[in-house]
């Protein structure tokens, strides 16, 4: 983009995070997946994606893909079935821990719903906005607002999400009530959270 400005760039990719936020909510919603800690095995399940553990791999069938795949954290390989498309996502369930595998499926899922897959290679960009979905998804910023938590360590303990990622909701929402107020929704939060209280 030869001619954009540095804030138009901002305003650009604000505009991609944004949709983030509601895509997570989107698929939460259509799913119907109202509670927390998000149940995110059982959310990938029903979009339809087939999850495999490396623990459940042969040590051909781990080096075959360590051959191909950046195996650190986990990844998603979308073929073709029968007229439809299937989603094979393996994750590292040996050397990371249960937060850490939890948010690593949140992370395909973006990939998935977002028809990432289907592009021939993904930017950086889209590695980013899919961990920006991850959070949304594992930790909807509606909640947080709505229960009011005030640390990073009740963010842990609300939603099965590492310290880390805590940390980073834990400013992300404090910089948005600094900017919107303690206990500004939108419009699109207080319809998610109308859900919440209907079917939870
Ligand atoms: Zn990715």
């Amino acid at each position: 983009m030869p001619f954009c400005t540095a804030r138009m760039m901002t305003e650009f990719s604000k505009k991609q995070y944004d949709k983030m936020t509601r895509l997570a909510l989107d698929v939460l919603s259509d799913y119907g997946f109202f509670r927390f800690p998000l149940d995110v095995f059982a959310l990938a399940k029903k979009i339809g994606m087939r999850l495999i553990p490396y623990s459940a791999l042969t040590f051909e069938q781990y080096m075959t893909l360590y051959h191909e795949y950046d195996m650190k954290l986990g990844f998603t390989i979308s073929c073709p079935e029968k007229g439809y498309i299937i989603y094979d996502t393996y994750y590292n369930d040996v050397d990371l821990r249960e937060p850490t595998q939890r948010f690593t499926i949140a992370h395909e899922i973006k990939h998935v719903v977002a028809g990432d897959l289907l592009k021939r290679d993904l930017t950086e960009n889209d590695e980013a906005l899919a961990d920006f979905f991850a959070k949304s998804l594992l930790a909807p910023q509606a909640i947080i607002v709505q229960e009011g938590l005030g640390s990073p360590e009740e963010y842990v303990k609300r939603f099965r999400i590492s310290q880390q990622s805590a940390e980073y909701c834990y400013s992300a929402t404090e910089n948005r009530k600094s900017a919107f107020g303690e206990t500004f929704l939108f419009d699109y939060e207080r319809e998610f959270l109308e859900r919440v209280r209907k079917y939870s």
